[in-house]
Order: structure tokens, then sequence, then C-alpha cells
């Protein structure tokens, strides 16, 4: 292992009530996620790699809610978003509402690297992307059978009533600390089932579904955007740990504070640069996988004691 840090990197793959038939996709999926993150931390490869290389599997894994095989928008398209922060820089890139890009997470890596900007989004990102060597796909290539008809069914039951809360939430997310003691953080979404075109969620926004900081964490969120983007609640858990928190205890607090005020739900993952982790969520499944030199874990994590 190069250098002096000890690296650590922890994935999730949403946070719901995961079907038990669904379980062990999820948990395949975090896993392979996590062998691909680790592959990039163990050569002495950065943080920011390390969440693109594990963010880019669990993309391409039609299990979850991002790249092919997301959850679809009201008028039965793909729409993505996804953002990578670097902890030590506090650069960022972003891409909001692209339709035509597989891996949403490398668009993100290409703003971060190569763009005055931090945020893209829709056709310009996808122009931005393109122009920077990523090859751009027809939507219908990330559309699958499944979400047709779950698109199907869930319009039906509710016709008349507004698209404002869904209880399935399949968003991946990364967090890792490096052997140079960087951190980094990345988050990739579908967003939530039958939204209205053009609607951003919180996991491509600085701070609501993803943030890093080396002097204070890195955080990826998941669970349903609109609450969490009004307590911006990456960057609040960041701050309990820049005031001194555990990242543990910090994660539990942000996910109480979701439920209490804005009756909220979902699931957070935070790890900073001491490596010291954390993990909540007040549903009733979140899929994580966790590595550093004390070992490797993959579950379904339960929430209580
Ligand atoms: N937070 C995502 C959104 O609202 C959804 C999710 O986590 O699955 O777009």
């Amino acid at each position: 292992m190069a250098e002096g840090h000890s690296p650590v990197l922890l994935v999730h793959g949403g946070a719901w009530a995961i079907p038990d038939d669904m379980a062990e996709a999820h948990v395949n999926g975090v896993r392979l996620a996590l062998a691909a993150g680790w592959k990039v931390l163990e050569r002495g490869g950065s943080s920011v790699d390390a969440v693109e290389a594990a963010i880019v599997v669990m993309e391409d894994d039609e299990a979850f809610d991002a790249g092919r095989g997301s959850f679809l928008t009201s008028d039965g398209r793909v729409q993505l978003d996804a953002l990578l922060m670097d902890g030590a820089t506090l650069r960022a890139g972003g891409v909001g509402c692209v339709e035509r890009i597989r891996n949403p997470i490398r668009a993100a890596r290409l703003v971060l690297d190569e763009s005055p900007h931090v945020y893209l989004v829709a056709e310009g990102a996808e122009r931005f992307a393109q122009e920077h060597g990523l090859p751009l796909c027809a939507n219908e290539e990330l559309v699958i059978e499944r979400e047709v008809e779950r698109l199907r069914e869930v319009r039906e039951q509710a016709a008349g009533r507004p698209p404002e809360f869904f209880a399935e939430h399949d968003t991946v997310g990364a967090v890792a600390l490096d052997s140079r003691g960087k951190v980094a953080a990345a988050t990739s979404t579908g967003g939530t089932l039958n939204k209205t075109p053009g609607r951003v969620g919180d996991s491509s926004l600085i701070g609501c579904g993803c943030y890093a900081d080396n002097e204070s964490a890195a955080v990826s969120t998941t669970g349903w955007g609109e609450p969490i983007m009004k307590l911006v609640l990456a960057k609040w858990a960041a701050d309990r740990v820049q005031e001194g928190m555990a990242p543990e205890a910090a994660a539990g607090m942000a996910i109480e504070r979701l439920e209490t005020r804005l009756a909220g739900h979902g699931g957070i993952i935070l790890l900073d640069a001491r490596g010291r982790h954390g993990l909540a969520h007040n549903t009733p499944r979140m899929a994580w996988a966790l590595k550093s030199a004390h070992g490797e874990w993959a579950g379904i994590k339960r929430p209580g004691p």
C-alpha cells in the first residue's frame, strides 16, 4: 500500500424496504462496486478515482436506480443526475437531467476536471461530455422493460395525486479515503419514479445528496430528495463532524433531523479523513458495503441497535 494513510471505502446502493427477492442483487451489486473502488485505492490511487470506479459499476448494474435501468420520468424517459466531489481541493463536478449518457458519473468527473463550472445540465452537459470523449447513447438504451411496467403500475395507483412521495430509493453513492489522506464522495441517480421531466433531486446538488471536505467529512445520501434538499443534509452532517462529532453520531443525527423536521426518509453514509465512518437510515433496509484495513462487510442493515 502506497504512502501513509490506511484507505477506507464505503458504498451504498439505496435505502428503502428492499424486498427479499431483490436483496441478493443489491448486496452483490454493492460488493462488486466495493471491489472496483478498492482496486484503485489498493494501488495508491486517489479517492476521487476510487469513488468514480465504484459508482460506474453500480450505474452499469440494473439492480440500482442509476444509469441503465433507472426509474422513469412520468413521460417514460430516463433522466440522470450525478455529482463527484474532491474533499482535498473542494473541486466538484455535477450533471443534471442528462438523458443520453450511460455513466453520468463519468460526465461529472469531466466537469470536475475539464470545466471552469461546477454544474452542467441537460443538453449542454451531454454536449460537453461528448466533446470530451464520452460517447452518447439513445435514451431508449437506458430504459428497461421492468421500469416500463413499474411506471405503468405507479401511474395507475397515483392517478390524480401529485408525484411527490415515492418509497423506493435505489440511488448509489460512495465515499473514500485514500493513502494520501484525502477524502472524496460521489452520488448517482435516476431520481424518483414518475418524476416530472426536468426535476432535479438532492443527489447531484452540492451539500444535499453529496459533499466532501477533508476538514469535515465525505458524505452521500439517498432517499426522498425534496426533504433532503431543503435541509442541505449532507453538508449539515459534515458540519457536525467538523464541530467534533463522530461520523456515526452525525449520521444518526442527520437522519433523525430528516425525520423529525420534515417527515423525510432515507439513508446516509459518512467518512472523515481519520477513516472514521458512519451510516444511518430510517428506512427498513439500506444496501451498503465497507472495506478498510480492518476487513470487509456488506449487507442490508436494519435500523436500531
Ligand atoms: N434521492 C434521490 C432523489 O430524490 C432518490 C434516491 O435516493 O433513490 O432523486
